[in-house]
């Protein structure tokens, strides 16, 4: 019986570990494209904030990105940034967060559960740091390869119970004090109502063309999350506009970048969309590096919301190499900091996603800001 007990035990964990999906990848063989890096020094404080995500990215999806792209000793944009700490990523009252209460903590500061956006556990609104910058006179911008009114971004302009209500969220934004956001989403809006309030772009070639109007802009350019093709704007396309549109007004800007299909491709188990996912991110970094350096006024930073996938590095096999899924969901795996740029030096070692929030605010100098408007 005892004996019976074993093989039926040993047969279930056979049958769990062969549902970890594995897949083969190619390695790949590509010199570095190093960027000039920048020392800035300790005392001097950034004007503008660039938070740039790569939803569901851990360290595991950087280096599978990185075999891929340009082989083991290659170096990826997001490899030349010079600061790097690590973030724990908890939610409140749950060790996995998911996207909402991730972005939440960066926006306010606060663990919240899981699906609310800037509401705290008890549903009480949390100020976000963009409706503070905007009483400072900053411009705030979005970016995502999501729908703009997906977790990631909406916990910057959004206070909801749930980040599934996405039409109600879409109101919240055409509300929001929020300048610019450029992703999909064109089904959670009212179009005509939109374009009465804000410059409404649909598609990719009204990035070509510099808007100097005094609406916001809103620029959705497929009906969810953007399918990608040549008539789809990049994540790397959309921040440069974005950053175009922010840049030298008022006193400062915030803008927000998400990657946000690293996480989809997490999900699904599927290595080769990540792979394409994070080029696009890795591309959008290497443009923001240069505006960087060339700003000097400027703090990126990049991190992630948690894990997707358990993505786990198993096997070399001559020029290819063997990664396995642990799961089709996050993790509670903590994720890297990175940083560049006036204020970097504050996001060395080990820290919460909550405390991302307040080194901006302490960077920033924010208490000694005075108040303002952009109008
Ligand atoms: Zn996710």
């Amino acid at each position: 019986m005892r004996q019976l007990i074993v093989i039926i035990f040993t047969l279930l964990i056979l049958i769990g570990c062969s549902s970890q999906k594995t897949e083969v990848v190619k390695m790949g063989n590509k010199d570095s494209d190093l960027l000039e890096i920048q020392n800035f020094s300790d005392t001097k404080k950034p004007k503008n904030i660039i938070l740039a995500i790569a939803d569901g990215a851990g360290l595991n999806h950087i280096t599978v990105s990185r075999l891929a792209i340009g082989g083991p000793n290659h170096k990826l944009y997001i490899d030349q940034l010079p600061i790097n700490g690590t973030s724990t990523t908890h939610a409140y009252e749950n060790l996995i967060t998911d996207s909402a209460a991730a972005a939440t903590a960066w926006a306010t500061g606060n663990k919240t559960k899981n699906r609310y956006l800037s509401l705290d556990k008890d549903k009480k609104n949390l100020t976000t740091i963009f409706e503070m910058l905007d009483k400072k006179g900053y411009l705030k911008g979005i970016v995502a390869t999501s729908s703009v009114t997906h977790a990631t971004p909406a916990a910057f302009y959004a206070h909801i119970d749930s980040r599934y209500k996405e039409k109600e969220i879409a109101k919240q934004l055409l509300n929001s004090s929020v300048d610019i956001a450029l992703g999909g989403g064109q089904e959670f809006f009212n179009l005509e109502q939109a374009s009465k309030t804000h410059y409404l772009m649909t598609q990719k070639a009204a990035l070509e063309k510099n808007y100097d109007g005094l609406k916001k802009i809103v620029g959705l350019f497929d009906e969810d999350g953007m399918e990608r093709g040549p008539d789809m704007p990049t994540q790397r396309e959309m921040t440069n506009y974005a950053l175009d549109y922010l840049n030298d007004k008022c006193n400062g800007f915030f803008l927000m970048t998400e990657g946000s299909q690293i996480d989809w491709a997490g999900h699904s188990n599927d290595i080769d969309y990540m792979i394409r996912e994070f080029k696009d991110l890795d591309l959008t970094i290497k443009d923001l590096i240069n505006f960087v350096s060339n700003n000097k006024e400027t703090l990126l930073l990049i991190t992630a919301d948690h894990e997707t996938g358990g993505l786990r590095l198993m096997k070399q096999k001559d020029d290819s190499f063997e990664v396995q899924w642990g799961t089709g969901s996050h993790t509670g795996e903590p994720v890297s900091v990175y940083a560049y740029g006036p204020g970097s030096q504050n996001f060395n070692g080990i820290m919460d996603n909550t405390d991302i929030f307040y080194k901006i605010l302490e960077i920033l100098d924010y208490q000694n800001l005075t108040n303002s408007s952009c109008d």
